[in-house]
């Protein structure tokens, strides 16, 4: 498809290349696999966007959607209604989510829960007269998001300067990022001091000033950057030490990604929000929540308050009946359980390769998300392999593989119901990628 057939603006394109050279149109999907519109089978080791966890093709979901549209469509939450959908899913999500998240709010992306998180934030140390704390801080290179606040969150610099962001307010630190940061020094020592970072800026910037901190605990979007196990305890000690809010986004790493239902359970972070979203309805309806912390709660929903935020699609009832189902099927199935022994024989796989090539940098994987790093000195050294490694998306794409492909490393995050046998197709394409780069 050629301009001027083109209307549509890509999210994070270069949109002239795409006018000029056209576009893949996708039409069908099924478990792993998506199909474009000329035929061609393509292995999504990404999931749609890190969001498809139970696969594609779930007929049971477009069922509950189906069902829910045909008795209700849409209904308010702001008059004193509710649906039930939005009811038993708070209800749902309040048991699988760890510690004392017992209080849910709905929205429809990522990006709008971080900002209804910011919100919730200025509002609980506004009411406790704590006004001055207002500095939120997080990770260089982090993925929070796509409005201004949640750009503002994130850590992503070309993001910032095409926007001028961040807003005033949003501060940034090292992330745990131990392939490149971290040489020299074992991972427990780098967890450390990485950690450290966080502490000094708190008092740097001082603590009563200091509202809260959000972190993925993978960054995803960044590069799925795993940090050194002892990180996020540290974090969280941190936080308790200073009175700062801890805000997980776990829009990435909750419903099964990592291996667990929430990496926040998982390491025991306690948070006082966590951000849900994509893996949510495995994409299949767009929704998010914001668990809040009983904490929280207790301030933002006292008797003398109305609560001053709210989407006209809050607690959507089709999105939530899509979601309760996915919830259902990832249950039943014990997906995030088989998913652990489906990342075990993706991690030998991927360490065999390593072995094998002088190519590779870093394996890092954690449940199904995770990333392999060409080593650092041969991208920055050798024209040619960096060349073709900014040719390799397209190479994977035409060789029927889904992936990102981006600095710091080859990004997958496949399906919970990915077998051996899609982890050896995968494999066998991530070798053919390797012998792209160096072939004549
Ligand atoms: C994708 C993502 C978001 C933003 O979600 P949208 O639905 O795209 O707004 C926020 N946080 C993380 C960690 C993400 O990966």
């Amino acid at each position: 498809m050629k301009i001027p057939d083109l209307h549509q603006i890509y999210p994070f394109q270069n949109n002239y290349d795409i006018r000029e050279n056209g576009i893949k149109i996708i039409s069908k999907a099924d478990k792993s696999y998506i199909f474009d519109n000329v035929g061609n089978k393509i292995l999504d080791a990404l999931s749609g966007l890190w969001c498809v966890n139970i696969g594609y093709g779930r007929k049971e979901l477009a069922e509950a959607a189906r069902f829910q549209m045909t008795e209700l469509p849409y209904c308010n939450n702001f008059f004193k209604t509710t649906n039930s959908p939005s009811e038993k899913l708070s209800e749902e999500l309040v048991k699988i989510s760890a510690g004392n998240l017992n209080n849910v709010f709905f929205g429809t992306s990522g990006s709008d829960a971080n900002d209804s998180i910011v919100q919730f934030i200025r509002q609980y140390w506004n009411i406790l007269d704590k006004k001055e704390k207002k500095v939120i801080i997080s990770l260089d290179n982090a993925y929070h998001g796509s409005t201004l606040v949640a750009a503002s969150l994130g850590g992503m610099k070309p993001m910032h300067s095409a926007s001028s962001l961040p807003l005033p307010g949003f501060v940034h630190i090292m992330p745990p990022y131990y392939y490149k940061f971290g040489s020299g020094q074992t991972q427990e020592d780098f967890g450390i001091f990485s950690a450290n970072e966080l502490e000094n800026k708190i008092l740097e910037i001082g603590p009563e000033n200091v509202a809260a901190f959000f972190i993925e605990p993978i960054q995803g979007g960044g590069g799925a950057i795993i940090p050194p196990d002892n990180y996020l305890p540290l974090i969280k000690n941190i936080c308790k030490k200073y009175d700062v809010l801890l805000c997980v986004d776990e829009v990435i790493t909750g419903f099964g990604r990592t291996g667990n239902w929430f990496a926040s359970s998982a390491y025991n972070l306690e948070p006082d929000f966590i951000t849900l979203a994509k893996g949510l309805t495995s994409g299949y309806a767009p929704l998010s929540a914001v668990m809040v912390g009983d904490r929280i709660a207790k301030v933002l929903l006292d008797k003398e308050i109305k609560l001053q935020h709210g989407y006209t699609f809050t607690g959507h009832p089709v999105s939530c009946a899509v979601a309760l189902e996915n919830i259902r099927i990832l249950r039943e199935e014990n997906l995030i359980e088989s998913s652990r022994e489906v990342s075990k024989i993706l991690e030998n796989s991927l360490n065999y390769i390593k072995d094998k090539s002088n190519l590779i940098g870093d394996i890092r994987i954690k449940g199904m998300i995770g990333a392999i790093q060409i080593r650092k000195e041969i991208l920055l050294e050798d024209k040619k392999i960096s060349y073709r490694y900014s040719k390799l998306l397209d190479f994977f794409i035409s060789n029927g593989l889904i992936v990102d492909v981006m600095e710091n490393g080859i990004l997958f995050a496949p399906s919970l119901c990915w077998k051996e046998s899609e982890v050896h197709e995968f494999t066998q394409k991530i070798i053919s990628g390797l012998d792209f780069l160096t072939r004549n």
